[in-house]
């Protein structure tokens, strides 16, 4: 329909950009594929907004290119406007039209829009079509944000931080109607700070430090590709010796504490069954009895440590 021959909706190359002295991008390169969730993520500063403002035609880069559905947007940003929909924050909305009303005069911009009454079912919001928005509930107020963003069936929707400050359920709810937009056939892209939002949601995810990508991958492709995937707590009533725990093969990270159920190791290891077997051989040798021995696989947070060096919160 639009003449698209490739499968990547976005194709950006060494965007670079900088606000005076301040270096928001440093070269940024990715792709997007059509229909993927790509998440956003990295901590507060890392230029998470500002590659999505490039990609949008918002801003433009210092340095690079970025193409967007095949039209290059620091060259003509405004061509690619009406085909991405883009999700404003909640204060962003007009106090005293309703949401029907609100989602029909966002319509009356383009040529191709959705009927509005049908977009608030979409997002369980239908009966309160008459509402203003500051009469909906946090939670309520993200999803109309989500269904004003697609008023006129984007191919590519920008999503940001579409959960920020909801509770759980509310989240969860918001997880489904992001599926649904992708599998109604939209790329989504989308920002977050929560990891567990980026594994459960996202089919590939850009980490971000310090204005550029730090890994790039699917969540389960990115924890493989951590050297110690696994972390390893073990509980006992007398002390492993410090020189055997960090002799295990392959022992990362290892911490060693005393706390109310006994002495804790913790540690990262390449794979679990060979961990638990080498602990469990240590405590027989050095006559230690554990009590408890837990194996997690790694999750986003652990490469996130690894890119940044730091720890996010939430
Ligand atoms: P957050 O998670 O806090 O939203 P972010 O990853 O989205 O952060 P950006 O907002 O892209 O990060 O900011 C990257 C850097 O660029 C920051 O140092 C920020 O202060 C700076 N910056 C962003 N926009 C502007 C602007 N319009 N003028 C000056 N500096 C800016």
């Amino acid at each position: 329909m639009h003449g698209q021959t490739t499968d990547l909706v976005i194709e950006a190359h060494g965007l670079v950009k900088h606000y005076g002295a301040i270096t928001a991008l440093a070269g940024v390169s990715c792709e997007v594929r059509r229909g993927e969730i790509f998440g956003i993520l990295g901590p507060n500063g890392a230029g998470k907004t500002t590659l999505v403002e490039v990609l949008e035609g918002l801003t433009r880069p210092t340095e690079g290119t970025a193409r967007v559905l095949g039209v290059d947007v620091t060259e003509d940003p405004v061509a690619v406007k009406s085909r991405i929909g883009v999700q404003l924050q909640a204060s962003s909305y007009h106090r005293y039209l309703t949401l029907r009303e609100i989602l029909e005069l966002f319509g009356s911009f383009y040529p191709r829009h959705a009927d509005a009454l049908e977009l608030l079912e979409r997002v369980h919001l239908r009966e309160r079509a008459g509402a203003r928005i500051s009469t909906l509930s946090g939670g309520m107020q993200q999803r109309f944000s989500i269904v004003a963003a697609l008023v006129n069936e984007p191919e590519l929707v920008f999503f940001d931080e579409p959960t920020a400050g909801l509770d759980p359920d509310a989240r969860l709810d918001l997880w489904e109607i992001v599926r649904s937009v992708r599998d109604s056939g939209a790329t989504v892209v989308l920002t977050t700070h929560y990891m567990e939002e980026a594994q459960a949601l996202c089919d590939r995810v850009a980490f971000m430090n310090a204005g550029q990508i730090g890994a790039l991958d699917t969540p389960a492709g990115l924890i493989r590709s951590l050297q110690a995937p696994y972390r390893v707590t073990a509980t006992s009533v007398t002390p492993l010796s410090e020189a055997g725990v960090r002799g295990l093969p392959g022992a990362d990270q290892v911490e060693m504490a005393v706390g109310p159920d006994g002495h804790i190791v913790r540690l990262r290891a390449p794979d679990a069954p060979g961990v638990t077997a080498a602990l469990t051989a240590l405590a027989a040798r050095e006559g230690v009895r554990l009590v408890d021995l837990a194996v997690q696989p790694a999750s986003l947070e652990d490469v996130f440590l690894r890119v940044t060096g730091r720890k996010l919160n939430g």
